[in-house]
């Protein structure tokens, strides 16, 4: 089922910036203890491409693993793959032949390197930070590792289907990519269809998930044009699959409630030369979205939503 929801482009979120506190730190605290002091002065997250509105911060001073209920889910990869842009084409299946690029926002080492993930690098329109952190919920499940989870069901599930599925990042890099090769992995994949898994890291009240599909921008290295059409095809089916499989209702919060909103700020989507989204699967800092977040069966749920989404886009 196709999912048609309105047409509106709401300005740019709210992206604070680092503070001179955030260099103190850096100058005063080595290793691991820094780059946690880092994400929670940035409040983890801030710049780069992160879609996200994180502007609350964890008041928990420790990085929880998720519930440890992900061996017992179905459809989870058990032991992923450290090969960033692993791929095993299945011999057969209705995607057989076709590419799927999936971009799990963020890394779960970024914290750890500041410096690096903070570099600027050049999306067309302007130049931002290379990557972000990302957000957490309040108990310190990170978004990274939400992404990254949401990824490997998602590349079991397209596999199934028989496509040939790369992932950006997976875990096995100190940080990032930053966000032009998160783009370029996708474009010299010659991929058929890319999406950015995120969490939002807004308000609490704030809820629900949105797709973002990118506006048509021509600027320096960026030039979406020919891709708006078909991602926006892509985002709105992706969008419709996730509300039927997951039954969660799209962003109150963003957008005017179909869930769709257009940027042109996002490097990973300016950069992009075939089509692509992003997914906000729900907002981290909200305790009942971050009661789902946390749910390895809701996971598997956000995972299929998002991956029939693809399903329908390639097949037509
Ligand atoms: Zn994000």
């Amino acid at each position: 089922m196709s999912y048609a929801g309105p047409e509106f482009e709401p300005s740019p979120p709210r992206r604070p910036r680092r503070g001179p506190l955030t260099v103190a730190l850096a100058a005063l605290v080595p290793g691991a203890l820094l780059g946690w002091l880092v994400y929670e002065t940035v409040g983890g997250s801030g710049g780069g491409d992160d879609p996200g509105r994180a502007d609350v911060r964890s008041s928990s001073p420790t990085v929880s693993r998720a519930p440890s209920d992900d061996a017992k889910e179905p459809g989870a990869s058990p032991s992923p793959s450290k090969s960033a842009t692993a791929s095993a084409p299945a011999a057969s299946g209705p995607l057989k032949g076709k590419v799927v690029v999936i971009d799990p926002g963020h890394n779960p080492d970024n914290f750890r390197h500041a410096a690096e993930i903070n570099r600027q690098v050049d999306i067309g329109t302007h130049r931002k930070e290379c990557d972000t952190t990302g957000t957490s919920t309040n108990a310190g499940y990170t978004e990274a590792e939400f992404t990254l989870d949401v990824a490997h069901r998602m590349r079991t599930l397209l596999r199934e289907q028989g496509a040939t599925v790369k992932l950006t990042q997976d875990g096995d890099r100190p940080f990032g990519p930053c966000v032009d090769e998160r783009a370029r992995i996708g474009n010299e994949a010659k991929a058929d269809a890319v999406v950015s898994i995120h969490a939002d890291g807004s308000g609490a009240g704030n809820r629900g998930f949105h797709v973002i599909l990118p506006g048509s921008v021509h600027a320096g290295a960026a030039d979406t044009r020919a891709i708006v059409g078909p991602s926006r095809d892509l985002g709105e089916r992706v969008a419709g699959r996730f509300v039927a499989v997951t039954g969660t209702a799209p962003s109150n919060y963003i957008g005017d409630g179909g869930g769709l909103v257009t940027r042109k700020d996002l490097g990973g989507l300016n950069l992009s030369t075939v089509p692509k989204v992003f997914i906000e699967c729900g907002n981290m800092r909200d305790s009942k979205d971050a009661a789902l977040l946390t749910s390895g069966a809701w996971r598997q749920k956000a995972a299929r939503g998002i991956s029939e989404g693809i399903v329908g886009f390639l097949r037509g």
